[in-house]
């Protein structure tokens, strides 16, 4: 039923006297097909949770589990493996490769993983988030929307079981975030995609199905059909 789950997550960084609990024994699931926001102040523990979360980072104790497999007894192969099939990376800054174009960008993560290329499913992406005309233009000749729009198309291609954005809406105007979010919430309602999206905006909470708080590495609040006034 999750598409990932956290269980008795603990995490630190360094030792000893200069130790910082990062994160401190949080259980939590991510609902299959639902859009759920990760909220709170700076340092709370946001990024760690996602990064542990997407495996990218090594857990001091506990487990992460996405669809049948344990995160925490892979490899560091089988994580890079995983990271190409099963999870979708959105970023602030839209870490698009300058030297290819929209449609190679988008692609990537099948030419990395030797995926096949679902024309239709392509076509449906490219429609739905007004970047048809775009799809010969590199990088530096598209606006900062249409970057996040290509990265989004990018983290939905594989049909990963979660994607994970970072503040994906901290380096747009206001009607570019709206069009970001909104198609976020679109992949999960009509396509059933899972995702997860930290973010200290509660404007952007609002588009979520659930927003977790984070406050000192724990959990402070998991609200249902979060609103901008309740979440600010
Ligand atoms: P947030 O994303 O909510 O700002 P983080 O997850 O980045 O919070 O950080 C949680 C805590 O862990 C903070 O105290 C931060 O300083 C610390 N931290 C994060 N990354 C590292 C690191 N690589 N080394 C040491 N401490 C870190
Ligand atoms: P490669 O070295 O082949 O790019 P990685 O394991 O570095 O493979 O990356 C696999 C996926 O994880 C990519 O989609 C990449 O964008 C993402 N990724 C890599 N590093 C980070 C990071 N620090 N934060 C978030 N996502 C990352």
């Amino acid at each position: 039923k999750f598409a990932v789950e956290a269980i008795d997550l603990v995490k630190d960084y360094g030792k000893g006297e200069n130790v910082v609990h990062a994160l401190r024994g949080v259980n939590v699931g991510f609902e299959r097909g639902k859009f759920t926001a990760i909220m709170g102040p700076s340092g709370s523990g946001k990024s760690t949770m996602m990064h542990t979360l997407a495996g990218l980072d090594s857990v001091t104790s506990g487990r992460v589990v996405m669809g049948w497999q344990d995160l925490t007894k892979m490899n560091d192969n089988q994580l890079t493996m995983l990271r190409r099939k099963e999870v979708g990376f959105v970023f602030q800054s839209f870490n698009l490769l300058p030297m290819f174009t929209a449609e190679q960008n988008i692609l990537m993560p099948l030419t990395l993983a030797g995926g096949k290329v679902d024309k239709k499913w392509f076509d449906t992406l490219t429609e739905i988030l007004g970047l048809t005309n775009r799809l010969k233009h590199r990088p530096n000749e598209l606006s900062g929307g249409q970057q996040q729009r290509v990265a989004i198309a990018r983290a939905l291609i594989a049909k990963p079981q979660v994607v994970f954005a970072d503040e994906p809406t901290g380096n747009l105007d206001s009607v570019s975030s709206a069009e970001v979010l909104g198609f976020l919430q679109r992949s999960v309602r009509e396509f059933g995609q899972s995702v997860v999206m930290v973010t200290h905006d509660a404007v952007a909470a609002s588009y979520a199905d659930r927003a977790i708080v984070f406050a000192d590495g724990r959990i402070v609040a998991d609200e249902q059909h979060p609103t901008a006034e309740r979440m600010s």
